[in-house]
């Protein structure tokens, strides 16, 4: 008798335990258990088979819950997991847009500064052209008055009579430069016209014959030798700018 009434009560524990909702109706067939006698096994017995199956009932409902509960857990997860993985995503492109402007405007900054060299590089190179075009152009007009008095010159030597033969040689210069008295030395006979030519010597060094026109004076007064370190005229002191070497024979 105890040991059944101690059975019933460990059934109606544990369904009390699992089953919230049986707890009442468990007690409630204690007592009647307790004093029925014969009938109580089989009620003991449709009261566990029952509470079974309300356990199992719950169960099931339980595991459905949790399974429900779970599956939204793991929906709401993934949700928001999505939405991290897409708000991540989204931080990631500006950034890397960002940079990638970044880049783009200092690509167009470097463009812009080569540009701007490349047009002064353009102007100086413009600015050269047009000088080394005046350079020639003075250098063509020097080869020409040099080509000239060189001609001058052979005239001058070949062309006058006796008369004025040793007296001025160049056109123009009114200073005689053969005419002097050291010039004796370098005088010869001129085989082909079989006249005395004089050479006129140089005013630097009064020793060798003057080969050497100045200019812009034009005065044929210098050695080749002296040519080199005069500054200045030596019979008009004026600047020398230029000078143009004369072969008198
Ligand atoms: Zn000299
Ligand atoms: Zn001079």
């Amino acid at each position: 008798m105890e040991m059944r009434e101690g059975g019933a009560v460990v059934g109606a524990a544990v369904a009390a335990r699992n089953v919230q909702g049986t707890n009442d109706y468990s007690l409630q067939q204690q007592p009647g258990g307790g004093g029925g006698g014969g009938g109580f096994i089989d009620q003991n017995h449709m009261l566990f088979t029952n509470n079974n199956g309300e356990f199992a009932l719950q169960f099931k409902q339980q595991s459905d819950e949790i399974s429900y509960f779970l599956h939204s857990q793991g929906d709401q997860l993934r949700r928001t997991l999505a939405d991290k993985r897409q708000r991540h995503y989204r931080a990631l492109l500006g950034a890397a847009e960002e940079a990638v402007s970044r880049r783009m405007r200092e690509k167009e900054a470097e463009v812009e500064k080569a540009a701007r060299r490349n047009a002064e590089l353009e102007a100086r190179a413009g600015q050269l052209s047009a000088e080394a075009q005046a350079w020639q152009a003075k250098a063509r007009a020097q080869g020409v008055q040099a080509a000239t008095l060189q001609a001058q010159l052979q005239q001058a030597m070949v062309g006058p009579g006796p008369a004025n033969g040793s007296g001025v040689l160049q056109e123009g210069s009114g200073v005689g430069c053969g005419g002097d008295a050291e010039d004796a030395e370098s005088a010869y006979v001129d085989p082909v016209s079989d006249r005395r030519v004089t050479s006129p010597s140089c005013k630097m060094c009064r020793t060798r014959v003057a080969t050497v026109v100045l200019l812009p004076c034009r005065h044929l007064c210098v050695c080749k030798e002296c040519d080199d370190v005069v500054q200045a005229c030596p019979l008009c002191l004026s600047l020398r700018s230029a000078s143009v070497e004369v072969y008198l024979t």
